[in-house]
């Protein structure tokens, strides 16, 4: 890519390497990596005109498959996360709101949506809490996955939903998937690093770290009069956590050079500083040239870079998505860092896709660079840098408080017996993973079990208003008294190209199901065989309150039938569930899951047993292998609720003990 394509203030930062060359060649040792993708994700839609897309996860998804990445990956799909996974980190009331609240009953929540930040930015549609399963159960997995070693590399464009709060929605995120991710990287690894390359800053990671030291989080993104309004130089940690918060504020405009001068200098500090066991790395797209919302002028390369630089530290990563509002640079972007991810320099010209005609009118694999201006000076960047570098430096004062221990030998965030009860040696547990893993091959017939958590709900009427002092103190960190909340969809990029964001007034979407009609992205070029246009129209045509869920069986038929009209079905042996098998297993998952959508209206969220990622090839075929009766789910659920309550209340102590210093 030229050097100089983009607005040159800094003009003394390097080009990024050519393709194929110094970071970004391919690398020598090949990487096992895992890919998350549940194909009900694009079903599920946030109210019509709305900035977020899920969608475009399709998008990316379809890119990945039609570009033959599939043989390089390992491709699964995880138990959504149950409501019990989701309060390791998040209150149960709030969790439980999601679960209860529905765009038929939320007039009976009022209340509620007011403390949970629940309505514009964060609306209740159709299937909302199943959308955060699916999110977070693909965090949790591939974090579990890393842990055991089983792939060294995770990904999952449907997280990175990094400003969920303890018990508050925002910015369009409900549950923090990359809380949740870090917890469970935490239960083996001593030092995680969090790096977040969204435009907004990653505050709800960031709190939730705030205090301590086992959590390194890094956020590059736009800061002054922007959402969230959080994420200032001076914000550094408190407590143990102090100097283990790292924010990179920056301005409009931000071209690839620059934005390599700061992340590479910085990450590498990091890396020599603080040593992490493991990385999670945030993806969001919208901080690519031309998004909706964002403003800054990364190309996809500029971008892609970030995930390349990351990669080369070869530590267990957790590759995840985040913000991204031009669906088909988002597309383009996170297709194009999972070709980076497996090391394959995927072509310029695009598959035929079922989302072709979104990618008019070049169908190129690229999101170039705009001329805006680029606000942020060599000099302002270089200051930034120094004093990040000076905090840094300030770590090694006092070692981070497990840097000289052993890796914690029991899960921190869950509990640490078998599922008889007793517990268990790590050693012991790998044992007993690994053989349900086996089984998990040998029987591939079944998915999820429904449960009933509608008994355990409890009355709106009970949650108390004291409960908001509390939470806010606990969350509070950085709020400020009177400030008002901000909203992510208050600040639109004014340079971003018209073709979205002029078509998405909400009116014309209000034939849509799914309330995007694509956003009419592209209306005109909105392709007719786009399944979830298929999805809406056999969820029941022009009712535009019909639930996405219904559609679900028909987009996967569809996604079934896609991958199997394409090359995607040669096998490719060694991968214990590659693509090639996907396209069955997408079969057989339509098959189980009418099953179960005939015995509910819709899919309750599976409780998966504390061996997170046991059964994962065969959750990826569509089954359910430790837990297949309801019996055993409850004891199961009744046990894990219990030692999870306690063993977070350590980890939360931990992070949150400092919040009023
Ligand atoms: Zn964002």
């Amino acid at each position: 890519m030229p050097a100089d394509s983009s607005s040159t203030k800094a003009k003394g930062y390097a080009p990024l390497d050519a393709p194929g060359a110094g970071i970004n060649s391919a690398p020598s040792q090949p990487k096992k990596v895992a890919y998350f993708y549940d194909s009900d994700v694009g079903n599920y839609a946030y109210n019509a005109g709305h900035p977020m897309k899920p969608h475009r996860i399709r998008m990316a998804h379809s890119l990945i498959m039609n570009y033959g990445l599939y043989r390089q990956l390992e491709i699964y799909r995880a138990k959504p996360a149950s409501k019990y996974e989701m309060t390791q980190f998040h209150t149960d009331e709030y969790v439980d709101f999601l679960q209860r609240v529905t765009p038929d009953n939320m007039d009976n929540f009022m209340k509620e949506q007011g403390r949970y930040n629940v309505g514009d930015d964060c609306p209740v549609f159709d299937g909302l809490f199943e959308f955060c399963g699916i999110s977070a159960g693909g965090s949790m997995e591939g974090a579990a996955r890393l842990n055991r070693g089983k792939c060294d590399i995770a990904v999952n464009w449907a997280g990175g939903l990094h400003h969920a709060k303890k018990s508050e929605a925002s910015g369009f995120c409900y549950i923090n998937d990359i809380v949740l991710g870090i917890l469970e990287l935490l239960r083996f690894h001593p030092r995680v690093l969090y790096i977040d390359i969204d435009v907004h800053h990653g505050d709800g990671v960031e709190e939730a770290f705030y205090s301590t030291d086992r959590v390194m989080t890094v956020s590059f993104h736009k800061y002054g009069e922007y959402f969230p309004g959080t994420g200032e130089l001076r914000d550094i940690g408190v407590g143990a956590g102090k100097y283990y918060s790292i924010n990179f504020p920056l301005r409009d405009g931000i071209d690839d050079n620059s934005y390599k001068g700061i992340f590479e200098p910085t990450i590498g500090w990091v890396m020599e500083y603080y040593k992490p066991t493991a990385v999670v790395l945030q993806c969001g797209g919208d901080s690519l040239s031309g998004d909706r919302l964002g403003c800054f002028n990364l190309s996809m390369r500029g971008h892609a870079n970030c995930v390349q630089f990351v990669k080369s530290f070869g530590l267990p990563t957790l590759i995840l998505g985040g913000g991204g509002y031009t669906m088909r640079n988002v597309a383009r972007t996170w297709a194009y860092e999972t070709g980076q991810l497996v090391g394959v320099e995927m072509g310029p010209d695009l598959p035929f896709t079922d989302y072709y005609e979104y990618y008019s009118p070049d169908f190129e694999l690229d999101v170039k660079p705009s001329n805006m201006d680029n606000a942020n000076s060599m000099e302002y960047l270089e200051k930034i840098k120094a004093q990040v570098l000076e905090n840094l430096k300030r770590t090694t004062q006092h070692a981070p408080s497990v840097q000289m221990q052993e890796v914690p030998r029991e899960p921190m965030g869950m509990n640490a017996s078998g599922p008889d009860g007793e517990p268990e040696t790590l050693d012991e547990r790998e044992d007993r993973l690994d053989d349900e893993e086996a089984d998990a091959e040998a029987s591939k017939d079944k998915r999820y079990t429904q449960r009933l958590w509608d008994k355990k709900t409890e009355c709106a009427g009970d949650l108390e208003d004291s409960d908001d002092e509390e939470i806010a103190e606990a969350n509070g960190v950085r709020q400020q008294p009177g400030q008002r909340r901000r909203r992510i969809g208050d600040y639109q990029n004014p340079h971003a190209p018209p073709v979205e964001s002029g078509a998405n007034s909400p009116v014309e979407d209000s034939r849509s199901v799914n309330g995007d009609a694509e956003d009419a992205m592209d209306e005109d070029a909105a392709p007719s065989n786009n399944p979830a246009n298929g999805a809406n129209a056999a969820a029941g045509g022009n009712d535009s309150t019909k639930p996405s869920a219904t559609g679900t069986v028909d987009s996967q038929l569809g996604e079934a039938k896609e991958a199997e009209t394409k090359e995607a079905l040669e096998s490719t042996d060694e991968m214990q569930v590659d693509t090639a098998d996907a396209a069955q297993a997408a079969e057989k998952q339509v098959h189980s899951e009418t099953e179960s959508q005939a015995k509910a209206s819709s899919r309750s969220p599976t409780n998966r047993p504390i061996a997170t990622e046991a059964g994962k090839e065969a959750a990826a075929a569509g089954e359910d292998v430790t837990m297949t009766e309801d019996v055993a789910e409850e004891k199961a659920a009744e046990k894990e609720s219990g030692a999870v309550e306690r063993d977070v209340e350590n980890v939360k102590g931990e992070a949150t003990t400092e919040a009023a210093v």
